[in-house]
């Protein structure tokens, strides 16, 4: 599903080179969950960056599900992205007027799809991660926990080839860590999907 190859990328500031992809590779398998571990600071987020075309490496090429995002457009390479992959931060990442229901259906709403159908794909999801008791909260009126499991049904919703988490339980109590754990793997395991 994912193949990365010989990924290099340097950041500048001012005077000061920082080399943050020194040559990666790594290849992901349908259905795998795969976790990248490493010291703060040593390249992850910027791997994951690549890795969802949500930035573009100096060099090396980046293949999801047979596509190499390099060679994309801008354009093309978002709505690739809006469409086979879901991305999930540690900040959650929601828009905060928004219910947790009418976050979750932002990628189609997005993507012009009709209501109905929306809204019958988003109570699926809603149900998947057990939120249907907070369908109609604002993201400040919910636990991290919860926040954090309306983006995982946000992600799910165009049902993406990848997953890309990106430390998606460090902002949360060692609890709703283990319970977005569990969905993760749950993700993976009992539903095909692959994750990293
Ligand atoms: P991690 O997620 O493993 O903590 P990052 O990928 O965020 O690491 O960062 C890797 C290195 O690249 C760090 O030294 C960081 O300061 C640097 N870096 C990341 N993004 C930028 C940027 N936009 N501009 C300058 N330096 C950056
Ligand atoms: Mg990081």
């Amino acid at each position: 599903v994912l193949a990365i190859e010989n990924l290099y990328k340097t950041f500048r500031l001012g005077s000061q080179v920082i080399r943050a992809l020194n040559g990666v590779s790594l290849s992901v398998a349908g259905g795998e969950l795969a976790a990248i571990m490493g010291a703060s600071g040593s390249g992850k987020s910027t791997l994951l960056h690549m890795a969802g075309g949500l930035d573009l490496p100096d060099s090396g090429t980046v293949t999801v599900e047979g596509r190499n995002l390099t060679n994309l457009s801008d354009r093309q390479r978002t709505l690739f992205r809006r469409q086979r992959m879901g991305i999930i931060f540690q900040a959650y990442n929601l828009l905060p007027t928004l219910t947790a229901e009418e976050n979750v259906a932002v990628p189609l709403l997005i993507d012009g799809q009709a209501g109905g159908r929306v809204m019958s794909r988003v109570a699926e999801m809603i149900q998947l991660v057990h939120l249907e008791h907070r369908t109609n909260h604002r993201p400040q009126a919910m636990s991290g926990g919860e926040q954090q499991r309306v983006a995982i049904a946000r992600a799910l919703l165009n049902d993406p080839a990848l997953i890309l988490a990106d430390e998606p339980t460090g902002n949360l109590d060692s609890i709703s860590a283990v319970e977005v754990w569990q969905l993760l793997r749950r993700l993976a395991h009992e539903m095909g999907k692959t994750v990293l």
